[in-house]
């Protein structure tokens, strides 16, 4: 993958974290990653419509899953995409929480561990910060 499509990638997510929406700035000794939304263990390629800026923790925790388990009723469920889904239909804020909102959702807060005390407390910092 080249500097280009990793400059594209970073620009058109607006340095956020496209999982937890955490911004780069917020963890500027982490540097977020360009990561493959459908992993090339699965056939994933590297076009710019298959790939995702993430935040090295939601990076680590999706590997190369493609989907989890709903934690409302244990139904099989595609991971979120950023390039196909909107986070805001997925997923909402609740204080320093991110709850889904959907199957999708919900099952992407669990793979993602997007709620990990760690977490928690990196947003309730930022958001002490900007408010
Ligand atoms: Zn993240």
């Amino acid at each position: 993958m080249g500097e280009a499509t990793k400059l594209l990638v970073r620009a058109r997510a607006g340095n956020r974290c496209e999982y937890c929406h955490s911004h780069q700035d917020d963890e500027p000794f982490f540097r977020f990653q360009v990561e493959h939304i459908i992993a090339k263990q699965h056939g994933g390629g590297d076009e710019d419509t298959n790939l995702a800026l993430a935040c090295p923790h939601c990076n680590l925790h999706k590997g190369p899953n493609l989907a989890g388990l709903d934690p409302f009723g244990d139904a099989l469920t595609p991971l979120f995409n950023p390039r196909e889904q909107r986070w805001e239909e997925d997923f909402a804020h609740r204080g320093p929480l991110i709850m889904g909102q959907t199957a999708v959702g919900r099952a992407t807060v669990r793979v993602l561990n997007m709620n990990d005390r760690i977490r928690l407390e990196l947003r309730v910092s930022v958001q002490a910060r900007t408010s």
